[in-house]
């Protein structure tokens, strides 16, 4: 009799599944028709996902009978078909937004985006700031503002320098034992803070996103790390459609945890913050509980503008 065991998915290349259970790693296939509820994809089974698979000793493979259900999951849709997805990860515990104030500066309409994304695919997020070692006083000045604005919200910001190791302990502490997301522009220092928590990985990391920004590289297939300290790290091809999710109007100010918590104020309740009277948000706006910034890359997101890469004030 087979045994059904749990396991975790580390790695799919879209037939076979590499999971790791009580056996150590085991190489898998599905068993039957899988259905996703709700969202229809491409993949039923992403890195990240807790399953239920059996192991036959003649068989060479496991099989995976039943995915357990998902506390989260990043999707993207898949090209041409717009209403089936992809599914890049799942029960992802954290995402680091890494950004640089210096060569590169992060615009503040990136992390916005980022953090709506996140927010709508319920994935805690904290904000590294890197390259510290570059500050002067007004670097340091301008990092205080921004902390000032994304700390109250609920986004932990942590600084940290690979140059002189100044605050990697903390970033460290913070991944311990968790599944891991590292975002963020290109050059801000992703793979060099991986590095830094495991030496070699950020390299395989970053050689890996550079194939595939030149569009050599196909696949989008996640996979998760494992890290000395515990935990996983998740390298994701698939990261740089991220933030291209479309959201309704009225549905946008929920990723915005100030505007969700006084939407129940707005004299409409499909109120879309921009026109209409009696406005809890845009009054919080005069009054200065709502940083213009924020509202500005709100309204911005709601417009289908670009990023604005010179959009380093808080205007
Ligand atoms: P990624 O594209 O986000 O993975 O960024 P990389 O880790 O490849 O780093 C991009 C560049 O920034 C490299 O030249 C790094 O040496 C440099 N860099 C990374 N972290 C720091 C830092 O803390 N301070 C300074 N001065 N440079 C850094
Ligand atoms: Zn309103």
């Amino acid at each position: 009799m087979n045994t059904e065991k749990i396991g975790t998915i580390i790695k799919s290349t879209g037939n076979e599944y590499m999971v790791s259970g009580v056996d150590g790693l085991v190489i898998c296939k599905l068993r039957g028709l899988f259905r996703t509820k709700g969202i229809k994809t491409t993949n039923p089974i992403a890195v990240g996902d807790h399953v239920v698979y059996t192991l036959e000793e003649k068989n060479e493979y496991g099989s995976i009978t039943k995915i357990l259900n998902r506390k989260n999951c990043i999707y993207r849709k898949s090209i041409n078909l717009s209403k089936i997805t992809h599914i890049i990860a799942a029960n992802i515990d954290e995402a680091f937004l890494v950004i640089s104030l210096i060569e590169p500066r992060t615009p503040l309409g990136f992390i916005d985006r980022f953090l709506v994304s996140a927010e709508s695919f319920r994935i805690p997020t904290k904000i590294i700031f890197n390259k510290t070692d570059l500050y002067n006083s007004d670097t340091q000045e301008y990092e205080n503002k921004i902390k000032a604005i994304y700390t109250p919200l609920g986004y932990t910001c942590l600084s940290c320098s690979t140059v002189n190791y100044l605050g990697i302990e903390e970033v460290i502490a913070a991944m311990k034992d968790k599944i891991s997301l590292f975002c963020g522009q290109s050059g801000v220092g992703k793979s060099s803070i991986i590095n830094c928590i495991e030496p070699g990985l950020g390299l395989k990391i970053g050689v890996i996103s550079q194939y595939n920004s030149k569009g050599k590289h196909t696949t989008t297939f996640a996979e998760m790390h494992p890290i000395s300290i515990g935990g996983y790290i998740i390298d994701t091809p698939g990261i740089k459609e991220f933030g291209l999710i479309q959201y309704e109007k009225t549905e946008l100010s929920h990723y915005f945890p100030e505007m969700l918590q006084l939407l129940d104020k707005c004299k409409f309740s499909n109120c879309t913050h921009t026109h209409e009277p009696d406005c809890a948000i845009k009054e919080a706006l005069d009054n200065g509980e709502i940083a213009p910034s924020r509202y500005n890359n709100y309204l911005a997101i709601i417009n289908n503008e670009d990023i604005n890469m010179k959009d380093w004030e808080f205007k």
